[in-house]
């Protein structure tokens, strides 16, 4: 594994009690959730050479083109709203770029810019991942099994072949493939999007009072209730429009439904969704269950007070025939897996807390009665619509849409289902896999980037303090004693610079790299020396290779 593949800049948990250095989606270096450097400007004043990884002419400066090519490779593109005005610009500046237009006209992102030559975003290489991508899409592809849902004509007719992946990543990394520009009914899978904005709006307690939160265990229309007279969960039509009832419900309806598209949008980096009119009359005019499960809760007293449930109705319907591309979904689905803020546009759209709880229900709950299977096998929060909708999440990494409409007889894409099976046979992308370390076969490169990116920072911040015990914990969960953070700083460099002799010592005795360079070209043996830490610096000098020293 090279330091490269583990140089993941990921928003990391903070342990209790212990600073905790991590990097932010916008490329800012934290310590314990406090700014204190940022990225873009010391490696801009530091003269970072940055384009001297592409092509450059004599002078060092780049084309428009070139610098466009090299973002795309890695997933980022010139639509993305972070990048626009800075694009509109860039084209229109006369004649090749320095690095000192390009740092003025992207400003903020330039950081990201920086990110993407680098390759350090949280999918390295993200061109060769896409290629795996387009290879499990080409193999779902020959999958015909299934039937498109029938209940209403319009969805009877859509085009059975159509299947579409797009995933976006935290970092805002896109692809899509097939149909991604399509657009398709979001059908169930409104009922996570409108479980989180009634907790937004009303809270968790206040929501959970009408609404439950086990698995049904039975059909997701079923006429029942749990024992307390509440629907099971939202994710089941009984509490989705429960979930729905909760969502401003003094306003006008169509003040409702404003707000549902305007999360949409917001969720998505700012596309607006559309709306499928005759499938939203098709579903109102052939809506008994629903209907009947409304009553049903109205009769248990399981609503607010003052619920008017006909209104509550169409709002529901309204929510099922929202319509999205796949491509947009997969933002939304990355938006959940950034813990609520927009990678696109780095808008909090939904707080931590309302993800957490959207993401726990998805994972046990999300997709009809496989959602015990998919939990098991697949591992990760999904939610699907009888559209052949379907949006998976990898917590804190990335999220996929998929959509195809032959459906199995549970409800579910067969295509989407195929689709995940292979992504998590390929990658170790399912909540647990972080659990098998180096003992998986499937992709190292590409294992859980943000359990590795976790433990560099982990283990880093574990040798700068001299916690020998945590040191040692870490490696043995499998840690690389020689992953870098983002200046290439090494966990022996941390501990050399701060004088820990014990943590040096026991770095050095499970074979930590003594000649390790930094960004600025400097070893653990220099930092000792800057230090002002003799001993250590002697210490490490003798523990060099003869070769390294002659170096
Ligand atoms: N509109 C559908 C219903 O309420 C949603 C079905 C689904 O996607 O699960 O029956």
């Amino acid at each position: 594994m090279s330091a490269t593949d583990l140089q993941c800049p990921l928003p990391s948990a903070e342990i209790s009690g212990k600073p905790q250095m991590k990097t932010s989606n916008n490329g800012l270096i934290e310590i314990s959730g406090k700014r204190i450097s940022n990225i873009k400007a010391d490696a801009h004043k530091a003269g970072s050479n940055l384009f001297s990884a592409l092509e450059t002419n004599e002078a060092g400066e780049i084309s428009v083109d070139i610098l466009a090519a090299a973002l795309r490779r890695q997933g980022i593109h010139e639509d993305d709203p972070r990048f626009a005005a800075a694009f509109r610009a860039l084209y229109a500046h006369p004649g090749p770029l320095t690095e000192e237009v390009c740092f003025e006209l992207f400003q903020e992102s330039f950081s990201i810019v920086e990110r993407a030559i680098k390759d350090r975003f949280i999918i390295p290489r993200f061109y060769d991942f896409k290629d795996q991508i387009n290879e499990i899409y080409a193999q779902c592809r020959g999958e015909r099994g299934g039937r498109v849902a029938d209940y209403i004509p319009q969805l009877a007719r859509v085009d059975p072949d159509q299947f579409a992946v797009a995933v976006t990543t935290v970092d805002g990394q896109r692809a899509a493939f097939g149909d991604s520009d399509k657009a398709y009914c979001v059908q169930s899978s409104c009922k996570p999007i409108n479980y989180a904005i009634a907790l937004e709006e009303r809270g968790e307690k206040f929501v959970h009072r009408h609404v439950g939160r086990e698995p049904s265990g039975r059909s997701f229309n079923e006429l029942a209730l749990n024992p307390a007279g509440l629907p099971h969960n939202p994710m089941i039509n009984a509490g989705a429009i429960m979930c729905c009832s909760m969502i401003k419900p003094k306003a006008a309806l169509a003040d409702r439904f404003d707000t549902v598209m305007d999360f949409w949008s917001r969720l998505s980096g700012g596309q607006a969704p559309g709306f499928n009119n005759p499938v939203f009359l098709s579903e109102k005019s052939t809506a008994d269950r629903n209907f009947a499960l409304a009553y049903f809760m109205q009769e248990k007293g399981a609503f607010p007070k003052g619920v008017n449930i006909l209104d509550t109705l169409d709002f529901y319907f309204q929510s099922c025939s929202i319509e999205v591309t796949a491509h947009q979904m997969s933002a939304v689905a990355a938006t959940l897996a950034n813990a609520g803020v927009c990678p696109l546009t780095n808008e909090r759209v939904f707080s931590n807390d309302t993800v957490k709880n959207c993401l726990s229900l998805m994972y046990s709950c999300g997709m009809y009665d496989f959602s015990g299977e998919f939990a098991f096998t697949i591992g990760l929060p999904a939610k699907s619509g009888v559209s052949g909708a379907l949006m998976v999440v990898v917590p804190q990494v990335m999220g996929f849409a998929i959509w195809s409409p032959r459906l199995d007889a549970l409800g579910n894409s067969v295509r989407g289902v195929a689709f995940c099976r292979e992504l998590v046979n390929r990658f170790s992308l399912h909540n647990y896999d972080n659990l098998l370390n180096q003992q998986t076969k499937k992709d190292p490169t590409r294992r859980d980037a943000q359990h590795r990116g976790d433990q560099v920072y982990q283990l880093i911040n574990a040798a700068s303090l001299g916690d020998i015990d945590e040191i040692s914990r870490l490696i043995a969960h499998g840690a690389d004693i020689n992953a870098a953070d983002y200046d290439g700083r090494s966990p022996l460099h941390l501990a050399a610079a701060e004088g820990r002799r014990d943590a040096v010592a026991f770095l050095v005795s499970k074979n930590a790299n003594c000649a390790a360079k930094d960004r600025w070209g400097a070893t653990p043996l220099d930092d000792a020396r800057r230090h002002n830490h003799p001993e250590l610096f002697n210490f490490l000098a003798s523990s060099l290779d003869p070769q390294e020293k002659t170096q």
